[in-house]
């Protein structure tokens, strides 16, 4: 970073207060950035993938040894603690796993015969270039790691831009890269807002982008232009079908976590509920005291399960929909306000129902501790308002009879269904998963396949015979 950089100031999400100049790189640092991560990756990636797993695991171990300083600094960006240390915990985790399997996965095919008897064929696969991520403010540290991990392991190298609200991380993962000069040669976090992101997108030769729908239609767009893949993982409003033939009691407290979990701030939080009305009156007692008995981490960070509104933008969409439910007539069956605590904004944790989908808190993504619950005359008529939507993440669906789970599952439009319980895909790497509709555009971030999304395919064609005999 050069000392002539101009910055931004960045408010405390448990104070409200600017307590953090971020870094602004402008076009010209982010170029000169990508200039110098294109240099080494020829040399990272002709190392071989035996030492570039060496280098990652270095990488963990380091992370491991720095813990206390990430976590403290993530603390500050997210103003919760135990889902700070999970977090670091979690992509110390990722970088092992990815570091085990990648051999398998990347293994090298042997050359085998086409149709034509003389023609001998090789795939090949070579990494792109230079890999750019652009990540949220939700999970700060794994978000931006989350595809850079692979993609250094497929031999790119990675420029990575985190999010403006949440850059406080870089700093200490800074120190933790100096330790390798290996990785430093390849793995670049530029500081900024939108402009940075949009310098990333000129510099890089494919796009990794975590955020919202709307920025992700204007980063396809310039990723088209610049016909580089762009790999969007974007917003949902993940619904869940709790069945006439469902677990009440399983799936009030299934739906308390996987709603309110992190504030109700993660990409896969469970945003609608459609409940049968025969077991309706029951469900929802038991989910308004799962969700009754939550609190704040406030003034005790290490208490309490619901931190605050990590985004100040995010603050003024959720008491909108908030406002927008109550004027149209929504039930508060708990919660429904954002509270002011200390100068941080907390939302209680809220249930409402008698909610329809011309309510802003049904049909757009909320983003907090926020659950509306509508109540349906049958199973299918849940399918139907499930996929009344423009999103299409994941989704989840509660039945004794898991046949019958299963059968309701694969008509919801969505990338992975949880049956009999909430949000596994934070738990599950191996499956692969696409998203639907809006949610998002390109291959599965998980899975087998996910690491081949970093390399281009090429095909050695060798004529094993007399060449081109029919000319000459
Ligand atoms: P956002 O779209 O506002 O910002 C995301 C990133 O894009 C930030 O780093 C931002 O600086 C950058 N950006 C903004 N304008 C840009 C531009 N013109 N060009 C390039 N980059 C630009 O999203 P957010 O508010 O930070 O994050 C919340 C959203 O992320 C939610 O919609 C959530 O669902 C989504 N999300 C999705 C997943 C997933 O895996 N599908 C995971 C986590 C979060």
């Amino acid at each position: 970073m050069s000392n002539n950089m101009q910055t931004m100031a960045i408010s405390n999400p448990r104070t409200g207060l600017g307590d953090f100049d971020l870094p602004l790189y402008t076009l010209q640092h982010v170029a000169d950035e990508a200039k110098r991560l294109k240099l080494h990756q020829s040399q990272w990636w002709n190392m071989g993938l035996g030492e570039r797993i060496a280098v990652m695991q270095n990488l963990a171990n380091s992370m491991a040894e720095y813990k206390a300083h990430l976590v403290a600094a993530l603390i500050n960006d997210t103003g919760r603690a135990s889902e700070s240390e999970l977090e670091v915990d979690v992509t110390i985790n990722a970088i092992h796993r990815w570091c085990k399997q990648v051999p398998a996965l990347l293994a090298k095919g042997e050359p085998w015969s086409a149709e034509i008897p003389f023609i001998e064929l090789q795939q090949d696969y070579l990494p792109y270039p230079l890999v750019g991520v652009i990540s949220p403010w939700n999970f700060p540290l794994l978000l931006s790691l989350v595809d850079a991990i692979p993609a250094l392991l497929a031999g790119s190298a990675v420029l990575i831009k985190p999010s403006e609200v949440t850059s406080r991380f870089v700093a200490p993962f800074n120190e933790v890269l100096k330790r390798i000069p290996m990785l430093n040669n390849v793995l670049t976090l530029v500081t900024g807002a939108g402009e940075t992101g949009q310098a990333v997108i000129n510099a890089v030769d494919s796009l990794c982008f975590t955020g919202s729908v709307a920025t992700g239609r204007h980063v396809g767009q310039l990723c088209a232009q610049r016909f580089i893949p762009a790999f969007l993982e974007l917003g949902g409003k993940d619904p869940a079908i709790v069945c006439k033939d469902a677990d009440p009691e399983l799936a009030a407290k299934a739906l308390c976590w996987g709603s309110m979990v992190n504030a109700g701030q993660s990409c896969m939080s469970l945003e609608r509920v459609y409940v049968h009305k025969d077991i309706a009156p029951i469900f929802l007692a038991k989910l308004v005291a799962n969700v009754r008995a939550l609190k704040h981490n406030y003034p005790d960070i290490q208490q309490g399960q619901i931190g605050p509104i990590i985004s100040a933008k995010q603050v003024k969409i959720v008491e909108a929909q908030l406002q927008d439910a109550k004027d149209k007539g929504a039930t508060i069956l708990c919660g429904g306000e954002v509270l002011n605590l200390g100068g941080g904004r907390y939302c209680l944790p809220t249930v409402l129902t008698d909610v329809n989908p011309q309510m802003s808190v049904v049909s757009q993504e909320t983003f907090a501790a926020v659950l509306p619950v509508t109540i349906i005359d049958s199973d299918e008529q849940g399918v139907v308002l499930a996929n009344d939507s423009e999103f299409g993440l994941s989704a989840a669906v509660f039945s004794q009879n898991v046949d019958y789970a299963k059968q309701i599952a694969r008509q919801l439009e969505a990338g992975a269904v949880s049956i009999n319980d909430a949000s596994l895909t934070a738990l599950i790497h191996e499956a692969e998963k696409q998203s639907f509709k809006y949610s998002g555009l390109g291959g599965s971030r998980m899975g087998a396949e996910s690491i081949r999304r970093f390399m281009r395919k090429k095909a050695y064609i060798r004529n094993t015979g007399v060449p081109s005999p029919w000319w000459f």
